[in-house]
């Protein structure tokens, strides 16, 4: 099981514990794109092993084309049924031929062989499997990945955000050099889950020999009422308590901007919230940036998040209008995690010109550049 030790040990770090650091001195700030791409499943279901259907890859070409557009190499972590039927990993093949994506790894344990644990809540975070069960089922991934693909992933993200105390040994044993698996804030302790409430959105090294990568994907609590992580914390579960459904006060804090919970993605999230989680973390220091969804979403019906073909257009609306937002009003880059050696640090890019994020590096002196420029006009500055 996964202890609530190694999880805790984990956002004990701050940034200045960070042994790399490199990804917080950058400037300007870098985004990164990470899709998970997996199989079809009805997410309010039981899971079941058979569902591995891949139709909505189909639709991958969809996002592509808008990430092209802003040269931005998205990561897809493929999971075992997309990158063991045709139809799920052939239209991934030119695109990492062709360098306009990479590939990682992701688990999904429960379609996801050697299949030796029973089905449970619990055991679909691949981090509460035995280790040498997590381990045969990652390696299965992986030369499958080199099967059907022709290259050798490093960078791996559990399925459910899945990491346990084994992980870090397992990815070293298989040549893995980063991961893309917490999601602070979330809280999935409840379901057996690892408890990302107070982990840190800052890049950190993990394991024992600090050798492995890890790059949270992006969200926090945002508002008036967001000082301090472990109070917004708390005060998010007071509120969602099922004593105060009746009086819905998680929607009436994010009415009122006093306390939202907020992911970078465009699952469930707008533009704007995407943009306020993005300026509070900048006026926080952070530097790197995670934007992630599930490749099922571009297929109406297949996630929660896109429904009808409506939704999917106020997707992909909000998808290309945060990217315009980052790369251009804010002056972002993007880099892909595999590029992280060779993001610009603050002497390197202290005659960066031209752009708001060319400075000294200090947060305040970037957010006034911003201002002052007029390419960040947001009524939350
Ligand atoms: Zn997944």
């Amino acid at each position: 099981m996964v202890t609530s030790h190694f999880f805790s040990s984990l956002s004990r770090f701050s940034p200045a514990h960070d042994t790399v650091g490199v990804p917080d001195m950058v400037q300007p700030p870098v985004l990164m794109v990470v899709v998970d791409t997996e199989e079809e499943f009805d997410w309010s279901s039981p899971l079941d092993r058979r569902a591995r259907s891949v139709t909505a890859m189909a639709a991958i070409e969809i996002a592509q084309a808008i990430f092209d557009d802003f040269g931005v190499r998205p990561v897809y972590v493929v999971d075992y049924p997309v990158v063991s039927q045709e139809a799920g990993w052939a239209v991934l093949k030119p695109l990492s031929q062709e360098k306009r994506a990479i590939i990682g790894a992701h688990l999904h344990p429960w379609v996801n062989p050697p299949f030796l644990e029973e089905i449970t809540p619990a055991h679909s975070f691949p981090g509460n499997l035995p280790l040498h069960l997590e381990r045969e089922k990652l390696a299965a991934l992986t030369r499958q990945i080199e099967s059907s693909l022709g290259i050798q992933p490093v960078i791996y993200k559990a399925g459910r955000y899945g990491i346990g105390p084994n992980t870090p040994t397992i990815l070293r044993q298989l040549g893995y050099m980063i991961d893309l698996s917490p999601a602070p804030p979330y809280d999935f302790s409840s379901c057996g889950g690892p408890d990302f409430s107070l982990a840190s959105n800052h890049p950190r090294t993990m394991g024992s020999g600090d050798d492995i990568l890890s790059f949270p994907a992006t969200g926090d609590y945002i508002g008036q009422l967001a000082f301090s992580r472990p109070v917004a914390h708390r005060l998010h579960q007071a509120a969602a308590h099922p004593f105060f459904r009746p009086l819905r006060l998680p929607g009436i804090l994010a009415r009122t901007r006093l306390l939202e919970r907020v992911r970078l993605s465009p699952e469930g999230f707008t533009l704007d919230e995407m943009e306020r989680l993005t300026l509070f973390l900048l006026r926080q220091g952070l530097r790197v940036f995670s934007l992630t969804f599930h490749s099922p979403s571009l297929q109406p019906g297949c996630t929660p998040y896109v429904q009808s073909r409506q939704d999917l257009q106020r997707f992909l609306s909000t998808l290309r209008r945060y990217l315009e937002f980052f790369l251009q009003r804010l002056g972002g880059i993007t880099r892909t995690p595999l590029e992280w050696q060779s993001l610009p640090t603050h002497a390197e890019s202290a005659g960066h010109q031209g752009r708001p994020g060319g400075g000294d590096g200090n947060v305040d002196t970037f957010m006034q550049k911003c201002l002052e420029s007029g390419t960040l006009d947001h009524p939350s500055l």
